[in-house]
């Protein structure tokens, strides 16, 4: 009995401690207010859904995705919505320079930046892994690599401003999900990265924030496309995720967990049932309906 208070005390106070150090503070829109923010993957999606919102909050932003004519429409609206400033580059993350292209961009418009927001995707399939190492290797440079590029560059700004990183990952960046190795793979070293990063920061003492985002399925055009007709679960609103994406960064959250009951307790399942979990997982797919 001594042994186990002696054990249970301690352990009772850090997570009273860890309690207090983490405890939500409250969120509030003017948080926003003209800061400077980079979104990429803003042309569709829950990208731009971030978009509208940080716009109505009256932040200044620069908007990235490929498509041109979408960016321009988003900006437009974006205007209209209340953004103290709107604009974008358009360009791929699949070539190596852009990255540092977006960033100079916010460098040479702003002077500094407050929130750089890691949103975009690149095209992957929903199948059994078919032996593609190539792809695999071009969604790394898309989905991966270019979130290291512009988080290296974008630092000697985010180091001044006392910023915030914001970085869009998945379920499938947390646990084995099944006809997504490709992208899994990708999300999964977002983890390792920015979770290291995060680490060297404290270290450091830089205060820079970063904030990844475990997300579930959301109803956005392009997932409710490739994976709806597969799927068991109902997705969840782009809208209001999009919202609690920038509410955690504002806040300087370590992980959003969203919707946050099916992911959180999946993630807890997860260390102690690993097992159990992945059948769960492997019970929402209707297997039938993936054709080789
Ligand atoms: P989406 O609607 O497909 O949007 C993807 C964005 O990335 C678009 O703006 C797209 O614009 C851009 N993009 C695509 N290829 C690109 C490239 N090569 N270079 C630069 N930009 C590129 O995606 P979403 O569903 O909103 O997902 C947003 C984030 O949430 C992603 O990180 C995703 O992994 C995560 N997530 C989504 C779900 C879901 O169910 N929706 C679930 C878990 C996690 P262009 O085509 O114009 O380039």
């Amino acid at each position: 009995m001594g042994v186990l208070l002696k054990i249970f005390i301690p352990l009772l106070g850090l997570a009273l401690a860890f309690y207090f150090y983490s405890a939500p503070k409250n969120f509030s829109e003017e948080m926003l207010r003209g800061k400077r923010v980079i979104v990429t993957g803003a042309s569709s999606g829950i990208g731009e859904q971030m978009a509208y919102h940080l716009a109505r909050m009256e932040a200044h932003l620069l908007l990235t995705a490929r498509t041109e004519a979408k960016l321009q429409k988003v900006v437009e609206q974006c205007l209209k919505l209340g953004a103290a400033s709107a604009h974008y580059v358009s360009g791929s993350m699949e070539d190596t320079v852009f990255p540092e292209v977006v960033v100079k961009e916010a460098e040479n418009t702003w002077g500094g930046l407050d929130m750089l927001i890691l949103n975009h995707i690149g095209y992957t399939y929903f199948n059994y892994f078919n032996g593609d190492v190539g792809h695999i290797r071009k969604l790394l440079e898309i989905n991966f690599l270019s979130y290291v590029a512009m988080t290296t560059s974008a630092l000697p700004m985010l180091k001044e401003s006392e910023g915030s990183i914001v970085v869009v990952s998945s379920m499938a960046g947390k646990t084995g999900t099944p006809f997504s190795a490709p992208y899994s793979a990708t999300k999964f070293a977002l983890d390792g990265f920015f979770s290291s990063l995060r680490q060297e920061f404290i270290i450091d003492k830089v205060n820079i924030s970063v904030t990844l985002c475990i997300l579930g399925y959301i109803d956005t055009e392009n997932a409710v496309r490739v994976v709806s007709h597969a799927m068991r679960d109902t997705p969840a609103p782009k809208e209001e995720c999009a919202l609690e994406i920038i509410k955690s960064g504002a806040l300087r959250r370590r992980e959003l967990h969203y919707p946050s009951q099916a992911v959180g307790s999946l993630l807890l399942l997860r260390d102690i049932a690993p097992d159990f979990l992945d059948s769960l997982i492997r019970s929402n797919y209707k297997v039938e309906n993936i054709r080789r």
